[in-house]
């Protein structure tokens, strides 16, 4: 059943998604190390913009198929698990923790105006955002998802972002993300750019294809995420991306969080090919192995941001 839902639900990436360009080999060999799905990919780059690609990538469908079964919002509430994420989104500990951190999902920033959290699942980042001072509406394709946030008491659209025409445009476009999961992540900045004002702003986190980390775990390195990641980002080229989709003013800052640490360090401990890492889903492994490697490469991975090495891209730009 995996098996056919990849090899039935998938497209060879024969040309760049973003230009056209010819495609050479980057990284083969890669499997899903998260929820044992069937499959063997590779990451190829674009001779041409630099882009690098999963290949195969599932098509429209098979990508539908895919999130469904294993990643959005299953319905899972009211766990441990979840109940104890809940309780330190909303907690002092977690603002201090950013500090530490670092904010790759804009959870720290304070403001006004209308935010859009593209792809905004079941709303958590929603009730952050109207909590430090926005008026956050939600995209969101998964209908069970958004029904939760809806039942929160946020405005949730189940739409696609190229497909939605807004009354009012935004002050503020989220892609938390949500940018390396797209099929075609050109018109997906360029339809973020349009529900903005001019003056308004995109804020845009991704990992970094360019992150020391890749080095470090390689094949394990828990950002590839086939099939579900399909473009991995340099700084270089999301800034070059911006400016063509009508945006100045870009800021680039890295951080490296310790939950993406971690996921690579239990992924390099446990993956086993075909089988779900539980490790990366245990409310206690999985903390104590942030905490832990988080201290022990806080020097590392301060330095690795600082020379453009971090793990994750947080990008402010905005619309000319
Ligand atoms: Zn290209």
């Amino acid at each position: 059943m995996l098996g056919t839902v990849t090899e039935a639900g998938t497209r060879d990436q024969a040309a760049c998604i973003h230009c056209g360009g010819a495609l050479a080999d980057s990284e083969s060999e890669l499997f899903d190390t998260r929820f044992g799905i069937d499959g063997r990919y590779e990451v190829r780059r674009c001779a041409t913009c630099g882009l690098e690609q999963t290949s195969p990538a599932p098509d429209a469908e098979g990508l539908q198929t895919l999130y469904e079964t294993y990643y959005n919002f299953g319905g899972e509430q009211g766990t441990f698990y979840t109940k104890t994420r809940e309780r330190f989104l909303a907690s002092f500990l977690y603002r201090l923790w950013m500090q530490f951190d670092g904010d790759a999902s804009f959870h720290s920033r304070k403001g006004s105006g209308r935010l859009l959290d593209i792809g905004c699942n079941e709303g958590r980042s929603l009730k952050i955002f109207a909590g430090n001072g926005f008026q956050p509406t939600g995209l969101e394709l998964s209908e069970r998802a958004a029904a939760v946030a809806r039942a929160n008491g946020f405005t949730v659209h189940a739409r696609e972002l190229g497909e939605y025409q807004p009354a009012t445009l935004y002050d503020v476009a989220v892609l938390s993300n949500v940018l390396e999961h797209s099929l075609a992540p050109r018109q997906m900045l360029e339809s973020a750019v349009r529900v903005l004002k001019p003056g308004g702003e995109i804020w845009i986190s991704c990992p970094n294809s360019r992150s020391w980390l890749r080095s470090v775990f390689g094949r394990c390195w828990i950002n590839w995420h086939v099939p579900f990641h399909i473009s991995h980002f340099s700084a270089s080229l999301l800034e070059r991306m911006l400016v063509c989709a009508g945006c100045h003013r870009i800021k680039v800052r890295q951080v490296s969080p310790a939950a993406w640490l971690a996921s690579s360090m239990l992924v390099a401990a446990f993956f086993s090919r075909g089988k779900p890492t539980w490790q990366l889903r245990n409310p206690i492994l999985f903390p104590l192995t942030m905490l832990i490697g988080k201290l022990l490469l806080f020097p590392f991975l301060w330095v690795a941001n600082k020379l453009g090495r971090g793990d994750c891209l947080v990008v402010v730009a905005t619309k000319i």
